[in-house]
């Protein structure tokens, strides 16, 4: 499969980057569902040949993915999938979303304008719509990246830098979606996201607080079930 998609048309190579970002595509779906494990060693070596390409864009995905916090390096040992998170962190993590998350609505309510309700809205549609996934991996992992990027539109215009980059860099959704993969949670979380964009569109923004409130919380029970 990897070897179809690292050639382009008519027989002829893809461009190295679109190469590295298929490898990177296809290492990530692996990682978000759990087909390699948590915790698990990843070999350069192995990867490559698994995908059939060359050790460079596997190293280069893997750079990429540590960055993004789904894989940690260690020296003389490599790498290896990042552990799961433990109860701990998970509780830590959604008490620190709902410090400034809900507060990050209220103040992006009080911040909108049509053009940044717009993208937030589009941020909300593409979770819905786009093509229809080739399987549930796909599902998965394309449902985390556009979750984060709905929540990101929101923080930008919320408009504190800070803020933003603290919940960014705990690269959260690549976390609880790592939890979330044996449950049952996308049609829920979508009807909790259209109370969220009621709430912009009425500009309504103690609204827009307990309702991102509401969705954060209703996030937390859902996967305390992946530690039961
Ligand atoms: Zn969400």
């Amino acid at each position: 499969m990897a070897v179809t998609t690292a050639r382009g048309e008519k027989g002829s190579f893809m461009r190295p980057s679109s190469i590295a970002q298929s490898i990177h595509e296809q290492i990530y779906e692996r990682i978000m569902s759990l087909e390699i494990p948590p915790g698990a060693r990843i070999t350069i070596d192995g990867l490559a040949r698994e995908l059939d390409v060359s050790q460079t864009p596997v190293r280069e995905a893997l750079t990429r993915l540590e960055r993004e916090g789904l894989v940690r390096k260690a020296h003389m040992i490599g790498y290896s999938a990042a552990p799961q998170l433990t109860r701990k962190e998970f509780e830590d993590l959604y008490k620190f979303r709902l410090m400034l998350e809900p507060e990050s609505a209220r103040q992006a309510c009080l911040r909108l304008t049509p053009e940044t309700l717009a993208r937030i809205e589009a941020a909300a549609a593409d979770m819905e719509e786009g093509e229809p996934p080739v399987d549930r991996n796909s599902r998965y992992s394309r449902f985390a990246r556009s979750d984060a990027h709905l929540h990101d539109e929101i923080l930008k215009v919320a408009d504190n830098d800070i803020v933003r980059q603290a919940i960014n860099d705990q690269h959260v959704h690549l976390h609880i979606f790592r939890l979330m993969f044996h449950s049952r949670v996308t049609q829920e979380a979508l009807e909790e996201h259209e109370r969220l964009l009621e709430a912009f569109r009425a500009g309504d923004a103690e609204a827009a607080y307990e309702a991102m409130y509401d969705h954060i919380s209703r996030s937390r029970s859902r996967l305390t079930a992946a530690f039961e």
